[in-house]
């Protein structure tokens, strides 16, 4: 087993992400391995950790100065054993082949949780659009999808949003890929209501996150009613996110950015999360701005990742992390159990760190991985596709009513997956082990290919 992540790492060195990634997998899916000499014989995790294909290419564009840009774009298709490569495209600084590479690999495991036909996949650039106008994100949009063009497909691989990358690059890329094949055909998802999106993928990822935790508190005979919510990003997950709390009669007291955060103790109502809509999707302002409009709440800066977030020392019940990866270490970790908080559910992808996971595990928090509890998002992509292949639009009931059966679904996988391997209630390990037999199964039908 160790040799295996050796192996890994030796493969793919300067890449910590993807190291910490697999390492918790292969941890994991050792009972299974150990149990079944089919997976071993196959080197089925040895496989999955390597992509099926990336691509790397440039990305030329001109800035508001009549300047020339370059920026590096990649797709990595990890595993397509069960359907066709999906996953999101992120624009963000950090982006490099292996912050890639580890979210491919998680999205294969997400995409199998569904119980939906899809494959794993992760794309990006370093190209940052803080800062930049309107007009400089749509020409980098073309300019990257002019290159991905060729190597999309609604069979073959359907890339949709993720950090940086919203309804407005969707659109961007959707209109340039359109030109270019002369098709309108569902190769993203994510894409506006109207022409050819799904009612509910918006909302999805948020929904879905806070669907799973009220599974999880059901095993305990609770529920969201009355619980205080310690939320951080303030993007598309932690917005709806925060609306679901709301809806279910929990108390939202916090959101965040990359600058800093707010702590509101009277609680984010539906007001306050729609001047957050406004100030982050149209104004694209910094969330310091909220106290300004509200000065009953505070905000405070954040410092290095090293060092411990006050946020995650706030007074509350539950904890959803939705900004970005390793967002909350070890020390973060001990402060939510130290405060008593009973439920940590991921809504980014990988937010703990892999020390983080391990004190909030062993101290007996209901805990849930990103790879299952943020599946609410590529589920509903899921439900656009099957839209567009049958041409049907179906109403925000009707998929908000899917969502809820795939989130419930992946609960009780997650939990009979790990309690089969004497592993009760590490939501976990089961979701590593349930994503990774029915990748597996596939991959040893389908042959040494
Ligand atoms: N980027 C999202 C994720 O991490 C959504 C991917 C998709 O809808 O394809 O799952």
């Amino acid at each position: 087993m160790l040799d295996i992540l050796a192996l890994t790492k030796e493969r793919n060195p300067g890449e910590p992400e993807f190291h910490q990634a697999a390492e918790e997998v292969i941890a994991s899916v050792k009972p299974v391995l150990d149990k079944h000499e089919k997976y071993r014989k196959h080197k089925v995790i040895e496989r999955m950790l390597e992509p099926e294909r990336m691509i790397s290419f440039r990305v030329t564009w001109l800035d508001d100065n009549g300047e020339v840009q370059i920026n590096r774009g990649y797709r990595v298709q990890m595993n397509s054993a069960i359907g066709p490569y999906k996953g999101g495209i992120r624009f963000h600084p950090s982006v490099y082949p292996g912050i890639l590479k580890f979210l491919a690999f998680e999205q294969t495991f997400k995409n199998a949780l569904t119980g939906l036909p899809m494959g794993g996949g992760k794309g990006g650039s370093d190209f940052n659009p803080k800062g930049k106008s309107d007009r400089e994100v749509m020409h980098f949009c073309q300019n990257f999808f002019t290159e991905l063009t060729r190597h999309v497909g609604r069979r073959t691989d359907v890339p949709a949003g993720d950090i940086g990358v919203g309804g407005r690059e969707i659109g961007y890329m959707y209109g340039i890929h359109k030109k270019l094949t002369n098709e309108h055909t569902g190769i993203l998802t994510g894409k506006g209501v109207g022409w050819g999106g799904s009612l509910m993928r918006t909302e999805a990822t948020g929904y879905g996150l806070i669907y799973f935790a009220q599974n999880m508190l059901g095993t305990r005979n609770d529920s969201m009613e009355g619980k205080t919510c310690v939320v951080s990003g303030s993007g598309n997950v932690a917005q709806h996110a925060i609306e679901k709390i709301v809806q279910l009669g929990g108390k939202p007291v916090s959101v965040s950015d990359s600058s800093g955060f707010i702590y509101d103790e009277e609680g984010i109502d539906k007001d306050k999360l729609a001047y957050i809509k406004d100030l982050k999707n149209y104004r694209r302002g910094r969330i310091r701005e909220y106290i300004e409009k509200y000065p009953g709440a505070s905000y405070m800066e954040t410092k290095s990742a090293a060092e411990s977030n006050p946020l995650w020392d706030i007074k509350a019940d539950c904890a959803f992390p939705c900004a970005t990866q390793n967002e909350l270490n070890e020390k973060d970790a001990q402060n939510l159990v130290n405060n008593g908080i009973m439920l940590v559910g991921e809504g980014a992808n990988m937010p703990l760190t892999a020390d983080a996971m391990h004190v909030v595990i062993s101290n007996g928090l209901l805990y849930s991985p990103g790879k299952a509890s943020n599946a609410g998002g590529v589920a509903t992509s899921g439900i656009e596709m099957m839209q567009n292949y049958i041409g049907n639009y179906w109403t925000a009931g009707e998929v908000d009513k899917r969502l809820q059966g795939i989130m419930k679904n992946i609960h009780q996988n997650c939990l009979e997956a790990a309690e089969s391997h004497g592993l009760d209630g590490n939501y976990a390990a089961g979701a590593n082990i349930a994503g990774f037999i029915k990748v597996a199964d596939a991959m040893i039908d389908q042959g040494i290919v």
